[in-house]
């Protein structure tokens, strides 16, 4: 029997960064804090945890004076800066590149362009959303679907931007509607700020999925890009099952393959899925 773990899956680049800065501080000190989870997927949480890693909110950051907080991927509004600076907290900010560089854009639009709109199509309260919203004071427009839409004032200059993790074919759809809806002469400028570490995901997982008698997708059960993905894989292999760990695999449904392919959600960890195939091995064997 052939098991192969598919080589995209898993974290992307500013994940696995700010995953790796927390390993490097825990390994010298034995506790650190991080605002927010530092990724989707309960079990990564759990392994960091127990290496000291404390997940924190919002409220409990205020409270806290004269420690070490990390910053993850997602990215920070400036107020946090701010509150740690006064409450003596030291940063370690493993907010992703990328993402900084798309607050910089936002915020210098903001600044060259002060009465232009500035539209972010995302998702409404979501961490990345709401540290790009914070560079320009909470003024942005937050579109997350076409009825969205009918908060843009169409006679004014409008800047539309991406959160990093959106589909593009849901940004290509926005960009049609607001050109067909802009007045005459209006300035519409939109920049496609879309990752593509994320967005590729979906026609590689396909053409991996393709490729195997049976498909193991490896996600957390409250993981939306997992639910995604998953059902990219079932569109092409009737074959693809949903597990959540290695012990929800059901020998009947893999014993019978010739070859299993193992992939996962963005925020499914490698070791997960290395599992996975060690306990199908072992269930084989037996
Ligand atoms: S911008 Fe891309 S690499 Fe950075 S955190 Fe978002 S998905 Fe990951």
């Amino acid at each position: 029997m052939i098991i192969e773990i598919d080589e995209q899956s898993g974290f992307c680049n500013g994940v696995v960064r700010a995953i790796q800065k927390a390993e490097q501080e825990l390994a010298n000190n034995k506790s650190l804090y991080c605002l927010g989870d530092i990724v989707h997927n309960s079990q990564e949480v759990q392994r960091l945890q127990n290496i000291g890693l404390q997940t924190i909110d919002n409220k409990q950051f205020k409270e806290l004076k004269n420690v070490k907080v990390l910053l993850r991927a997602h990215g920070e509004p400036p107020e946090t800066y701010r509150i740690a600076e006064q409450n003596g907290i030291q940063i370690i900010d493993a907010s992703c590149r990328v993402v900084l560089a798309l607050q910089q854009k936002i915020k210098s639009a903001h600044e060259n362009f002060p009465n232009a709109q500035i539209v972010i199509f995302g998702k409404s309260g979501h961490a990345e959303v709401l540290g790009l919203e914070g560079q320009i004071d909470y003024s942005a427009i937050i579109v997350e679907n076409e009825d969205d839409l009918e908060k843009i004032d169409f006679s004014r200059q409008i800047f539309l931007f991406s959160q990093t993790t959106m589909p593009l074919d849901g940004f290509e759809k926005i960009v049609n509607i607001i050109q067909l809806r802009v007045e005459k002469g209006v300035d519409f400028r939109y920049y496609d700020t879309i990752c593509r570490q994320v967005s590729n995901r979906i026609s590689e997982i396909k053409k991996f999925a393709q490729r195997f008698d049976t498909v193991i997708f490896v996600g957390g059960n409250q993981s939306s890009n997992g639910k995604v993905l998953y059902e990219v894989c079932r569109s092409v292999n009737k074959n693809a099952i949903f597990v959540s760990a290695p012990e929800d695999i059901d020998l009947k449904k893999v014993k019978s393959s010739k070859s299993i392919g193992i992939c996962g959600a963005t925020s499914t960890p490698v070791w997960l899925m290395e599992n996975v195939k060690k306990q199908i091995l072992t269930m084989i064997n037996f």
